[in-house]
C-alpha cells in the first residue's frame, strides 16, 4: 500500500465514524471495503487516463432494488457486456422480464454508453426479505471497450447481508450515503492533504483550522503561540 492509499483509508474511516450514530459500524465495515476499492479505482482512472469507467451496482430506493449501469469515465464505453453471477438470491415468481438476468442490458449488452450516462432499471422480482436473510450475493462481471478498442474488465460484488441492518435502521439509500461520505473525504484529502497527516487546532484569533505547530495563522496572518507537542494531539477531523 502506498502512503496515499493509507491516508485515503484514514480519511474514509473518519467519514464512516461520523455516520456511526445512524448505522451499525459492523455493517459499514463490510460496505467500506467495497467502496475503498471502488473509490480508489475511480481516483486512479480519473487521474491517469481518459478511459471509460463502467460501474454496475444495485441501488435501493426505499426498499426497491434498482440496477444501475453508469459510465463515470471521460470517454464513451463500447460493447458493454455484463455477466451476472448469483448466490442464494431469492427471486419472486412473476413475469420474467423484470428479473435481473432478463433485463435487456444484461441479456444483449449495451453497444454504446456515453460518458456521464447512468441507466437505471427497477428490479421488482427480488424477494428482499428472503434474500437479506440468506447469505446472498450478486456479482457483476463487466467488460467493455474504449474508442481504441482496448478491452477493460471490472468485477463488482454485492453482499446482501451488508444491507440488512441498514434497511431496518431506516436509512433510505444506504450505500449512497456511504459513497457520498467517502467522496467528501477523498475531496477533502485532495484539497488539504496535510490536515490528515498533522495535528491541527483552531486559530485563537479567527478560529480557522491551522496546523498545531503553526507560529502564524495562514488565514488571518496573526502570529499565534506554538503549542507544546503533548497538547497538539487533537484529531484532525
Ligand atoms: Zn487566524
Amino acid at each position: 500500500m502506498t502512503t496515499e492509499q493509507i491516508t485515503l483509508v484514514a480519511a474514509i474511516a473518519s467519514a464512516i465514524g461520523a455516520l456511526a450514530a445512524a448505522v451499525a459500524t459492523v455493517i459499514l465495515a463490510r460496505l467500506t471495503s467495497r467502496y475503498v476499492r471502488l473509490t480508489s479505482n475511480l481516483v486512479e482512472e480519473t487521474r491517469a487516463t481518459r478511459a471509460p469507467e463502467v460501474v454496475v451496482d444495485l441501488e435501493f430506493v426505499e426498499i426497491l432494488p434498482r440496477l444501475m449501469i453508469a459510465n463515470r469515465g471521460a470517454t464513451p464505453a463500447y460493447d458493454v457486456r455484463i455477466r451476472v453471477v448469483e448466490r442464494n438470491v431469492a427471486w419472486k415468481q412473476s413475469k420474467d422480464d423484470s428479473r435481473i438476468t432478463d433485463l435487456a442490458p444484461i441479456k444483449r449488452g449495451v453497444s454504446f454508453l456515453p460518458p456521464g450516462r447512468t441507466m437505471r432499471y427497477t428490479v421488482y422480482t427480488i424477494d428482499l426479505q428472503k434474500t437479506l436473510e440468506a447469505d446472498a450475493a450478486l456479482e457483476f462481471e463487466v467488460s467493455y471497450r474504449d474508442e481504441q478498442r482496448r478491452e477493460f474488465r471490472r468485477e463488482y460484488s454485492i453482499e446482501f447481508a451488508a444491507f440488512n441492518y441498514m434497511l431496518i435502521e431506516g436509512s433510505q439509500k444506504p450505500h449512497e450515503v456511504v459513497a457520498d461520505a467517502i467522496r467528501r473525504a477523498a475531496d477533502q484529502l485532495k484539497r488539504e492533504p496535510r490536515f490528515m497527516m498533522n495535528p491541527t487546532r483552531a486559530c485563537p484569533v479567527c478560529c480557522e483550522r491551522i496546523l498545531a505547530a503553526a507560529r502564524k495563522c495562514r488565514y488571518c496572518l496573526e502570529p499565534v503561540e506554538p503549542l507544546p507537542p503533548k497538547a497538539t494531539g487533537e484529531p484532525a477531523a
